[in-house]
């Protein structure tokens, strides 16, 4: 039995190690159930030639941590697997492996075509490093081929040809479902890359390579490690897309820690029992949200009247469990709202175990224009739950409290 052919919630439990004979540790003496964390920043080597064979790859074995480390290996055979990839390669944060994709696969004098409202740090680094180091962003409206093709057909001559696409599968803070198989093929009939941002739909919520994508990246500091005490990130697709990013990452010093890589891998081993959780939860959030007092929109990509409904049916094999929500009181009511929580935590990130509530327009957003905030969907009355496993009732009460006391100001009793 190969770890191909189990179901996502066993490779999940069993931390990627493979079954039966496929196992590579040895038998003798008995092997520790938990992986030990390797710290050693540098290998000894017994003479030349070994030194060569492990350069060489002939031999099994790490020379220096920054190339990679026994940890860090764990993880990305665990993430290769849930992506259904060949290869990954573990990033000292989201970014590093956004950066590091980028950096292998497109150079100075090119384009990279990407959605407009990604992650609002994503941005930043398109707009601020990559374009300062002359690589060029153009950016389309929607994560649509439509949108791509005619932003593709906008780059002026000096933006030079169009090497990647970036989108994420679901979009922070619209909720915004990415048209995968769509996409996939322009990029292709491009000659261009595919490179999809998995943060928010994880690999149980979406598996982009299927649909064609070149390359996926994750923020493991989200979903995949779940408890935040990790700030990290991953790359993973074919040996052809990811050997160059990780020959980046070494470089460039992007490698994540054995500690970070350790403490990922054992927050991976429930992330199929939370995030089922946490769907459920947010798919009644959502509903209970929908058309209330003091609620003008819900955004939630399992509501039928989510623009994106139709087309998260077939990309998605969950909704997630992000609900952004917009207050009709603008940042006045947010303030309120967010002051009355009591269970809930304004916290800027998402993909805890615990329920957290956030505010893009002042956090992931704060360094866009006004009207670029808004463009992306975090305008002034939006605020953005990442809803977590707690009891849905405790969720429930405490969202409708807070709600109340958003209203009460909008009705001239002022804040509290
Ligand atoms: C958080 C996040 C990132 C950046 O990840 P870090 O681990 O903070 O560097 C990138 N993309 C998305 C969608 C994110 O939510």
């Amino acid at each position: 039995m190969t770890t191909k052919t189990l179901g996502l919630g066993t490779i999940l439990a069993r931390a990627g190690r493979r079954v039966g004979a496929a196992e590579s540790l040895p038998a003798e003496p008995p092997q520790p159930l938990a992986e030990p964390i390797a710290l050693a920043s540098v290998y000894r080597f017994a003479d030349l030639e070994q030194v060569d064979a492990v350069w060489e790859k002939r031999q099994p074995g790490y020379i220096y941590r920054r190339f990679g480390h026994p940890n860090a290996a764990t993880l990305e055979a665990l993430v290769a697997a849930l992506e259904g990839a060949e290869a990954a390669v573990a990033c000292n944060s989201g970014m590093a492996a956004i950066v590091a994709t980028l950096a292998a696969h497109v150079k100075a004098g090119e384009t990279i075509v990407a959605q407009r409202g990604l992650y609002g740090g994503t941005e930043t680094l398109l707009r601020e490093q990559l374009a300062r180091l002359g690589v060029a962003t153009c950016m389309a409206d929607e994560p649509t081929p439509e949108a791509f093709a005619w932003a593709c057909a906008s780059v002026p001559p000096d933006g030079g040809p169009v090497r990647a696409f970036l989108v994420e599968s679901i979009a922070n803070p619209s909720l915004k479902v990415a048209d995968l198989p769509g996409l996939a093929a322009l990029a292709r009939s491009r000659g261009a890359l595919l490179i999809v941002d998995n943060t928010f739909a994880t690999p149980l919520g979406c598996r982009p390579l299927q649909f064609g994508s070149s390359v996926v990246v994750h923020s493991a500091t989200k979903y995949l490690n779940g408890h935040s005490d990790v700030v990290g990130g991953l790359a993973a697709g074919p040996p052809e897309h990811i050997d160059p990013v990780r020959r980046t990452a070494a470089a460039m010093g992007l490698g994540m820690s054995p500690l970070d890589a350790w403490l990922t891998v054992r927050g991976l081993k429930t992330l199929h029992l939370r995030f089922a959780r946490q769907q459920t939860n947010a798919a009644a959030i959502a509903k209970h949200l929908s058309g209330r007092a003091g609620v003008s929109k819900v955004l939630y990509p399992g509501l039928p009247e989510h623009p994106d409904y139709a087309l998260a049916t077939r990309v998605l094999s969950g909704f997630g469990a992000m609900v952004s929500f917009e207050l009709t009181g603008g940042a006045p009511a947010v303030d309120r709202f967010i002051r009355a929580l009591r269970l809930i935590t304004f916290a800027p990130s998402l993909g805890e175990s615990e329920t957290t509530v956030m505010y893009p327009a002042r956090t992931s957003h704060r360094d866009l224009a006004e009207q670029d905030k808004v463009a992306a969907g975090a305008g002034p009355g939006l605020v953005r739950l990442s809803v977590g496993t707690e009891d849905l009732d405790d969720l429930l009460a405490d969202l409708d409290q807070a709600l109340e006391a958003a209203l009460d100001g909008d009705s001239g009793r002022g804040p509290r």
